[in-house]
């Protein structure tokens, strides 16, 4: 039986993002759900930015997830993206431990008869939080370690920023602000898929939510929106618009 995989990004503490989320995976036919960064909300009428997201994080997420996988024993992979601050990784190994969800940044799980690695930080960029933000040469060195986890072409990567010069990384202004370490990477090591998110509009400003370098497959499907995939065949995938 074919085994289906859902992915989502950029949720931002949108519970009803949340709830289609967990809708579309209590399929029968998935087996996974991968959350690819940005999990928590980011604006606060008031009180610090950190608060805010620990009690997103620790009164729905945590819960939430831990009553799905009680009642799907469906795999949650989640993983922090840039506006996630980092002082709530505590809270989210908590949840791991409580078995809401399996964590991913800089990680190697089973999926299928595939693995599933994870990375969250993302390339410079003038955001605010700047927790889970690398330079390129430290993405290179980072990525190179996580290669030696897995075989690349059996393995899915969910990275937060995508790779540059793509269909997934194209800001409203029309400029590419990916990261070239992450599309070297692809390059190189010619992974079976790629996962990414950060860059919201991106499928809107390209007119595609998919990208090919050599023989990999890549997908940003913009923010909110799902990803349901094939884990054994990538020709059948699609997005479903939030
Ligand atoms: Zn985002």
């Amino acid at each position: 039986m074919p085994e289906i995989a859902v992915f989502a990004t950029d949720l931002h503490g949108e519970i009803q993002n949340y709830e289609r989320l967990l809708d579309v995976s209590s399929g029968k036919k998935v087996g996974a759900v991968i959350i690819g960064g940005d999990i928590a909300p980011f604006l606060s009428a008031i009180g610090d930015i950190a608060t805010y997201q620990r009690e997103f994080i620790e009164f729905y997420l945590i819960p939430r997830m831990k009553e799905f996988r009680r009642k799907t024993k469906k795999d949650v992979f989640i993983m922090m993206g840039n506006d996630d601050v980092k002082i709530n990784m505590g809270l989210l190994k908590s949840g791991e431990k409580k078995g809401a969800f399996k964590l991913l940044n800089q990680k190697v799980h089973r999926i299928g008869d595939k693995f599933l690695a994870g990375y969250s930080y993302i390339n410079e960029a003038p955001f605010l939080i700047k927790d889970w933000e690398k330079d390129e040469k430290d993405i290179k060195a980072d990525l190179s370690k996580l290669a030696k986890l897995s075989d690349p072409k059996k393995t899915i990567y969910s990275m937060h920023a995508p790779p540059l010069g793509t269909n997934l990384d194209v800001i409203f202004s029309g400029e590419h602000v990916g990261s070239s370490a992450i599309r070297d990477f692809i390059i190189e090591k010619q992974p079976y898929m790629t996962l990414h998110g950060h860059i919201h509009e991106s499928s809107h400003m390209t007119g595609n939510w998919k990208d090919v370098l050599g023989d990999s497959v890549s997908v940003n499907p913009g923010k909110g929106n799902i990803l349901v995939f094939d884990l054994d065949d990538l020709k059948t995938m699609n997005v479903l618009i939030a």
